[in-house]
């Protein structure tokens, strides 16, 4: 049965017709929760990794963390023929910046860039913390094991790194240990305004901040569900733009949505066993996370998360009160969890990483019309065209008609008023960039 299906597909074209791909297995399987395990005992070892604490001492401290996480991304490139560019990439920021700078501070974070075979220049991103807090944001000394917040985020991107660099991809990739985010998100920002000087082209960030606890406040446990946030569009989009929307739609479909829809859709794909929830707001409420400094510099990027939070072990004082242990310690990790959570990171970096880029312009027309017609800008190296449609009120792309190495296309018998449409470029090999909303009408 399974061998006949194949065989018709494989009649019609040779081409975007790949439903599954066995390198994706292969990488989910080679995540290791006990090198998650392992990688977030040793940063728990470190005391405290507060951004301000000691940076001398090879034992205790943000210093000595990241040069341990430098070196390992340092290994991780031995091991695969010098792989990895890794580097640190810093910035000052002065006493006074806001009151959880109480003295000049270098903002180190810490890069192992994967360059991509085919466009060298294209990035998607992952990215966890290097620093932890206790409830006062301002100590630098007590113990502050940050195991879940962000040891976890840290250790899940060491471990992606490792699996991904047995193999080579088109895209760049770029595994990113960020500091400075409980002062202020100081390593993103930072990271960002390099990589927009540098003219970096972003394909979007995947940042975790929080991927080890599955045993809720509210008593919820489930080592299945997670959350993906990302905001409904651009802040950096302009008054044009903004008053086009009311008109042409796109109030939920922003760069950050379409690439939580990739990953949604990857997870569904390839690991069904899992729960992604797509949280329609950019963060948790009055809460920021590290890929907010990349959306404020108009990339796209998305914040994946445990489902079901811990309160009493997040940014506390580790002691006993009232019965409860307060802190963030390594007891409460779970690193099969864990290891789900970066097994969905690395392959959604590969499938990206894999896929042509998505096209530049979509444009598309049909009002009065009984069908819609989309024009698109074509991409070098993409072997053909998906569009993709939904109903107004549907949060994922559910209809799809592949349609070659074509630009343009009309559907016929599909009303423009009645659904959202999306464009994305497709590989040889099957994969997909991230779809595009369209940015322009045909008149
Ligand atoms: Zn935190």
């Amino acid at each position: 049965m399974k061998t006949t299906a194949l065989l018709i597909l494989f009649s019609f074209s040779t081409v975007g017709l790949c439903q599954t791909d066995q390198r994706i297995y292969d990488i989910i399987d080679a995540v290791s929760a006990e090198h998650i395990e392992a990688d977030v005992s040793r940063l728990v070892q470190f005391g405290t990794r507060h951004t301000l604490s000691d940076t001398i001492s090879q034992t205790r401290g943000i210093g000595a963390a990241r040069r341990w996480i430098k070196a390992e991304f340092e290994k991780i490139s031995a091991a695969c023929n010098a792989c990895l560019d890794v580097s640190y990439q810093k910035n000052l920021v002065k006493k006074g910046d806001n009151d959880r700078i109480f003295k000049d501070v270098e903002i180190v974070n810490v890069l192992a860039v994967k360059l991509g075979t085919k466009y060298p220049n294209r990035y998607i991103l992952m990215s966890g913390d290097i620093d932890s807090r206790v409830s006062d944001i301002n100590n630098v000394t007590s113990d502050s094991p940050g195991a879940n917040d962000n040891a976890s985020g840290m250790a899940g991107t060491l471990e992606a790194a490792r699996v991904l660099s047995k193999y080579d991809f088109e895209n760049s990739i770029i595994f990113i240990g960020l500091s400075g985010e409980e002062q202020g998100l100081y390593g993103g920002k930072g990271l960002a305004a390099h990589a927009k000087e540098k003219g970096w082209k972003i394909i979007g960030i995947l940042n975790n901040d929080m991927i080890g606890n599955i045993k809720g406040v509210d008593g919820i446990i489930s080592n299945t569900d997670f959350r993906i946030f990302s905001e409904p569009v651009s802040p950096t989009e302009t008054e044009q733009q903004r008053n086009a929307r009311r008109f042409y739609g796109g109030e939920v479909d922003g760069i950050s949505r379409q690439l939580a829809r990739y990953v949604h859709k990857t997870t569904q794909t390839y690991m069904p066993e899992m729960n992604p929830m797509m949280i329609y707001r950019l963060d948790r409420f009055g809460r920021g996370g590290h890929h907010r400094p990349f959306n404020d510099t108009g990339f796209a990027g998305i914040r994946i998360m445990e489902a079901h939070e811990n309160y009493t072990q997040q940014h506390q004082d580790i002691r006993t009160e009232d019965g409860i242990e307060y802190g963030d310690k390594l007891e409460h990790v779970n690193f099969h969890y864990a290891k789900k959570l970066t097994a969905v990171n690395a392959i959604n970096l590969a499938a990206i990483a894999w896929a042509p880029p998505a096209p530049e312009t979509v444009m598309i027309g049909g009002i009065v019309e009984p069908a819609a017609k989309l024009q698109w800008s074509k991409v070098d190296g993409a072997a053909g065209y998906k569009i993709y449609w939904r109903d107004t009120t549907s949060p994922t792309w559910d209809h799809s008609r592949y349609v070659g190495d074509i630009s343009e296309y009309t559907l016929d018998g599909v009303v423009i008023d009645n659904f959202f449409f999306g464009v994305a470029a497709v590989e040889e090999n099957g994969f997909e960039s991230v779809v595009v909303f369209p940015n322009g009408i045909i008149r």
